[in-house]
């Protein structure tokens, strides 16, 4: 079985950024909060509380010290209760999602339509909504693209982690809402870069093994996109959801993970494949003595304790 890895994936910039600043914060004498998860992997979570910073839901179970902004980014509303509680802030918004945020501002403040590509539940999304004074019609699907009215002026935001392909058609279905269109393309190079990757190797291979949190956008975006060319696909958080029976009379394997993937994560999960590789191998050449009439009563005990 050959095992194949995506030219571009796991930790993106924004996301070592985040995770290196709230790293260091540890270091420090304060006592450090992140404004929800600081990126949607459960594991780097997890790893970051054990270094004594911890993740909360609002800025109420914060008494004092430092905050982290995530890099999904917050509204305005929270720097300044942040300000106002006397909290430092560390601010770790991707700068991409930074530029979305503006140029979502821009839109309303030059009395356009707001029209924000995006799932509506997604923390990024509603951060750069709020930057737009909550004025922001959220489209996830082109079926709600083509329910929105017609308008003289629209601007475009997208979630840096929507799919090209899926913003191309529902481009092509607000072209016709409006007389005057501007498009802000905010979907990010290393989303991009993960897809394409990601599709090309799906293209390519009899399984995609696709590693992330099952709560990141960018990650469950790669699993679809390798569905949608036709690829068997399994997304996992971490080498112990493999099933060796996924690989059985498997050629090649295609590996990607999604841009919250640590690497030592992509590591464990092609160290179990590998292992899971040989167990196949050893299953094949003890099946083919079985059928060759090559192996004897009383081995089969001897290689069962072996294993
Ligand atoms: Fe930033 Fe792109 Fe990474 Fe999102 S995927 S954190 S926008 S670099």
């Amino acid at each position: 079985m050959e095992i194949r890895i995506a030219e571009n994936c796991g930790f993106c910039y924004g996301v070592k950024r985040a995770v290196a600043m709230a790293q260091k914060t540890a270091e420090n004498d304060f006592t450090s909060y992140t404004l929800g998860p600081i990126i949607h992997n459960p594991q780097v979570v997890q790893s970051l509380a054990d270094d004594g910073v911890r993740a909360v839901n609002s800025l109420e179970e914060i008494p004092d010290g430092q905050v982290i902004i995530r890099s999904h980014g917050v509204g305005p509303a929270i720097y300044k209760e942040a300000k106002d509680k006397g909290l430092d802030v560390v601010d770790a918004t991707c700068p991409h999602v930074k530029k979305a945020q503006q140029d979502a501002k821009s839109v309303v403040d030059d009395n356009m339509t707001l029209v924000i590509l995006g799932e509506k539940k997604h923390p990024e999304v509603i951060s750069i909504n709020l930057w737009a004074g909550n004025k922001g019609i959220i489209v996830e699907s082109e079926k709600d693209a083509e329910i929105i009215p017609f308008v003289e002026n629209m601007g475009v935001v997208v979630q840096t982690t929507f799919s090209q392909f899926k913003f191309q058609s529902i481009i092509g279905i607000l072209e016709k809402k409006t007389k005057n269109l501007k498009v802000f393309k905010t979907i990010c190079t290393a989303t991009q870069e993960r897809q394409n990757s990601a599709v090309e190797l799906a293209k390519e291979v009899n399984l995609m093994i696709v590693i992330g949190g099952k709560n990141s956008g960018n990650t469950n975006r790669l699993a679809e996109v390798c569905r949608d060319v036709g690829c068997t696909t399994y997304h996992i958080e971490t080498a112990a959801e493999l099933e060796v029976a996924w690989f059985q009379g498997v050629q090649t394997v295609g590996v990607t993970a999604g841009a919250s993937t640590p690497d030592w994560i992509i590591k464990e999960v092609i160290e179990t494949m590998n292992e899971f590789e040989e167990l196949l191998t050893a299953q094949a050449n003890w099946d083919e003595d079985l059928k060759k009439g090559s192996v004897v009563e009383g081995t089969v005990a001897q290689v069962e304790d072996e294993r």
